[in-house]
């Protein structure tokens, strides 16, 4: 079964689902620059570039998303300086659609010193350690100055070990107040904004969180604080909870999650869209992304190995016959050629997984398909911890 879809053109935001398999979708994205098609995987573009390609390899893999950052730009180069110089898409030489995460993350995850209020975080950024200044207000601003096509609301992330109240002070004191505030700064001009769901491991908590969220005239919705170390159970739990909490005509944004089995089953639980750095960073560490699991390019065993990472795969590096042992060597020998290679391909890989979950949708056969896939993909891939960051 092959159904063929074109992304629609461009517009002001708007998702629309045009397939159901049971709690999956497939839906159409438009945004003022071009559309794309979901269950779709966003490439990370943190600092502008998706780390390793060109723009035009990017689309060869079949993304249709960049993903940028709020965090990051705003520390460098400015947001400013991009404003000035056209906005993000013009910058990076992007034309496509981007969102752009708020920073939220990044303030939690790698700033120095900080200090939160009930209006922001000031806190020292990691480059140069100047004190900077993020809320709901600076997130919408920079996000305006970048011009992405889907801004996120700035929320608080708590750390896996949070407890139920610290949990609950966070939803009620800041992260669902900012949220709110950020609607003030809502683009008249088709962009969209995206809210974030919260609530640790209390299912009540997520619902409660999403309910409110959920009655405002934000245009789509991000489960975040997931695959943050909790167990496999959890994640699935809390993941259920969160999509069945927003509505069906909404399109519903899994943060930070790549990996391939959780890839498959989110969708089944009616996720629509994805980013992770797993597919780029693991490319640069030389792990390659096959249907039966990661490979480690270092392992000696791939030293004589001529055939491509996976013969039926469309991307650069396979299509073209680079061979395993060259990937190797390439690797061993320090060579820039063997990120972009290995990126390339884990990047389409990924691609294709959405392709084919697209496919199955259409023909009624998701459960199916993803049984099939479950099954040849290993449970325990041997992936890095450190995944997450963004
Ligand atoms: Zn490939």
């Amino acid at each position: 079964m092959s159904t063929i879809i074109h992304s629609p053109s461009s517009g002001p935001f708007d998702w629309t689902p045009i397939a159901r398999d049971a709690r999956a979708r497939v839906g159409t994205l438009r945004t003022l620059h071009g559309g794309a098609i979901t269950p779709g995987f966003m490439a990370v573009g943190t600092a502008a570039a998706v780390k390793a390609l060109t723009p035009e390899q990017v689309r060869r893999t079949g993304t249709e998303v960049i993903l940028g950052n709020t965090y990051h730009l705003a520390v460098r180069p400015g947001s400013s300086l991009i404003r000035n110089l056209g906005g993000l898409h013009e910058f990076m030489r992007w034309d496509g659609p981007i969102l752009t995460d708020s920073g939220g993350f990044q303030v939690f995850s790698l700033a120095g010193t900080r200090d939160v209020d009930d209006a922001g975080v000031t806190f020292r950024n990691h480059i140069d350690g100047k004190l900077l200044r993020l809320g709901p207000d600076e997130a919408m601003r920079i996000q305006t100055d970048l011009g992405s096509d889907i801004a996120m609301v700035f929320d608080e992330c708590l750390p896996a070990t949070a407890t139920r109240s610290e949990v609950e002070v966070s939803l009620t004191t800041r992260t669902i107040p900012w949220e709110i505030r950020s609607l003030s700064h809502r683009p008249t001009d088709g962009r969209a904004v995206f809210a974030i769901g919260q609530g640790g491991l209390h299912a009540d908590l997520r619902r409660a969180c999403l309910r409110e969220l959920t009655s405002l005239p934000f245009d789509g919705f991000a489960i975040g604080g997931l695959s943050v170390g909790e167990s496999h159970e959890n994640f699935l739990s809390m993941l259920d909870v969160s999509t069945s909490s927003i509505p069906e005509l909404k399109p519903r944004y899994l943060m930070g999650v790549g990996s391939p089995r959780e890839l498959v089953e989110a969708i089944g639980l009616g996720t629509d869209l994805f980013d992770c750095v797993l597919p780029t960073r693991n490319a640069r560490n030389a792990q390659a992304l096959t249907w039966d699991g990661p490979i480690r390019l270092k392992n000696a065993v791939h030293a004589t190995d001529g055939k491509p990472l996976d013969t039926t795969c469309p991307c650069e590096a396979c299509s073209q016959g680079f061979s395993r042992a060259y990937l190797r060597h390439l690797f061993a020998a320090g060579e820039m050629l063997a990120g972009t290679l290995v990126t390339a391909h884990n990047l389409t890989f990924l691609q294709q997984i959405m392709k084919q979950a697209r496919e199955a949708i259409f023909a009624g056969s998701y459960a199916a398909w993803a049984a099939n896939f479950l099954g040849r993909y290993p449970a325990s891939a041997g992936l890095p911890e450190d995944i997450k960051e963004r």
